[in-house]
């Protein structure tokens, strides 16, 4: 290991130490202003090019936003999304060489409930965060995160587009916006009533200190820091998704860099989030249906975002978060990125080659078969991972779970295919043990009141769940979205002798209603 290490840092140096007098490797006339990577030294105007270019070659490689589109940009403060900011910015800009032509506005949520901030601590951030949104003239939202405790049910209901296939649904939308106008519809199911408080709750003085509490209280029953940022992470989004359907916007625009995804795709194995990981970590993401997230800084590492920043005087805000100044082993999510950082320093192409091999993951369609609509996750919409076959992982993991864990808890117990048994009920379908599970019907009323969570939530989400200690303070939507589910696959159960199945001619009932 030291003398790889030795021979190959000293490749490094070479070019690094020689680069102060170099030119610079584009236009071969200016003086090197700085080094991307070994024998890539740029001057101050062509890294300003390179730069600019990447984020208009990203948009226009993806061709997903179209002119006149709302865009919700996500600005966390932080160096990533306030560069996408300035880059969007610079883009509509009259002087851009290939002007950018849709609509943006940004939010930004704040945590500082979380961090057990001071009001005026809070208003203080916030009025740094206003002052840096007002320069862009740009519509923007300032949210606390309190107000993720107002949100319909509904948020958690991905509104499907027309049709299944992405790559038709990319051409249908296409076709869609040149006939239509750009004014974006609303969903309909969307309740205004309930959500006309997000916009005006800018000031956390509006926000009622019950509803800080209550979520303290929420994070207070999380045990783990882990399960803190993924609780956190799920709770984030669900507010992000509303805020641009409320304010009909039709695109989120997230900041996440090449840096950040490559410790995301690591964390989220580790996190039993293999399913997701083509989804989370794409340019792209349709999972909210009418709502598409896109991460347009993913060719960007950190540290070419934090150059561009010092050189040309991005301002961006420094607003701690969960993990800061924590220590490295406190959670998977900051082990894993203090170990890609740490490997980076030194093997400068850590970050590119998880980067790269991220690119090749795609979706398995693994679900089609069980539903005409995949179920999906109550916290991260997913598609449920956990309505697999025997043979597979997640199978394993429960079988070697039940053999080094005798007691376990009775919501474990109802994700058992050997257990299913318990709740008497007879199963006419064939494939009986895995179709049950999938509706999450088998023992889901044996309980009582008690929630069937569990079996609403993919694998990671479920983990995250059996490291509280309680569930009462979650959210009212994410709860009465739960009993609406378990209910409906009750019903289905009910009914399930009287359904024919869908090789029969005569169609088949819906239990949706
Ligand atoms: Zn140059
Ligand atoms: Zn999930």
């Amino acid at each position: 290991m030291c003398q790889v290490d030795e021979e190959y840092n000293g490749l490094l140096e070479s070019p690094v130490a020689s680069s102060a007098t170099k030119k610079c490797n584009k236009c071969k006339e200016t003086t090197a202003a700085l080094v991307l990577k070994p024998g890539e030294s740029l001057c101050r105007g062509c890294f300003k090019e390179h730069f600019v270019h990447k984020f208009r070659a990203m948009l226009g490689k993806n061709r997903i936003i179209f002119p006149g589109e709302k865009v919700l940009l996500a600005v966390s403060g932080g160096s990533s999304s306030c560069a996408m900011l300035n880059q969007v910015q610079e883009g509509l800009g009259q002087n851009a060489h290939k002007k950018l032509r849709f609509k943006p506005g940004i939010v930004y949520i704040d945590e500082g409930c979380l961090l057990g901030q001071s009001t005026e601590k809070r208003q203080k951030t916030m009025a740094q965060i206003n002052s840096l949104f007002k320069m862009t003239g740009f519509p923007h939202h300032i949210i606390p995160l309190e107000m993720v405790l107002n949100l319909p049910p509904s948020v958690l209901e991905p509104v499907h587009l027309a049709t299944d296939d992405p790559a038709g649904s990319y051409k249908e939308a296409v076709d869609h916006f040149m006939q239509s106008s750009p004014v974006h519809s609303v969903d309909p199911r969307v309740d205004r009533s309930e959500l006309t408080a997000l916009t005006d709750a800018t000031n956390p003085q509006l926000i009622a200190e019950a509803q800080t509490q209550t979520l303290q209280e929420l994070f207070s029953r999380v045990k783990t820091l882990t399960a803190k940022e993924d609780l956190l992470h799920t709770l984030r989004r669900h507010l992000l998704v509303s805020t641009a359907r409320t304010e009909g916007y039709s695109k989120l625009m997230l900041g996440e860099n090449c840096t950040r995804l490559a410790v995301k795709l690591l964390a989220n194995i580790a996190l039993g989030r293999g399913a997701q990981l083509a989804v989370d970590t794409a340019f792209c993401d349709p999972r909210y249906g009418d709502i598409v997230a896109v991460k347009p800084m993913r060719d960007y590492t950190a540290k070419e975002i934090s150059l561009y920043n010092y050189m040309w005087n991005v301002p961006y805000v420094f607003i701690p978060s969960l993990e800061t100044k924590t220590a490295d082993k406190s959670s998977i999510q900051r082990l894993t990125e203090s170990f890609v950082v740490k490997l980076q320093v030194d093997f400068p192409s850590t970050v590119s080659t998880i980067y790269r091999t991220g690119e090749k993951l795609q979706t398995a369609s693994v679900t089609e078969d069980i539903e005409r609509a995949p179920l999906k996750c109550l916290f991260c919409m997913c598609t449920l991972d956990t309505a697999l076959g025997e043979t597979s992982a997640f199978q394993a993991t429960l079988i070697s779970e039940q053999l080094s864990n005798v007691g376990t808890t009775p919501m474990q117990a109802s994700l058992r295919p050997d257990t299913q048994t318990k709740c008497g009920a007879p199963c006419d379908q064939q494939d009986g043990e895995e179709h049950c599970q999938a509706q999450a019907v088998c023992c889901s009323h044996k309980g009582g009141d008690s929630m069937n969570l569990e079996s609403l939530l993919c694998y990671s989400c479920q983990q995250t769940v059996k490291d509280m200690t309680s569930v009462e303070f979650l959210p009212q939507y994410i709860m009465s979205e739960a009993q609406r589910r378990n209910r409906r696959s009750q019903i289905r159960h009910e009914i399930s002798e009287f359904l024919l199945t869908e090789d029969g001619d005569s169609p088949s009932i819906k239990a949706d209603s």
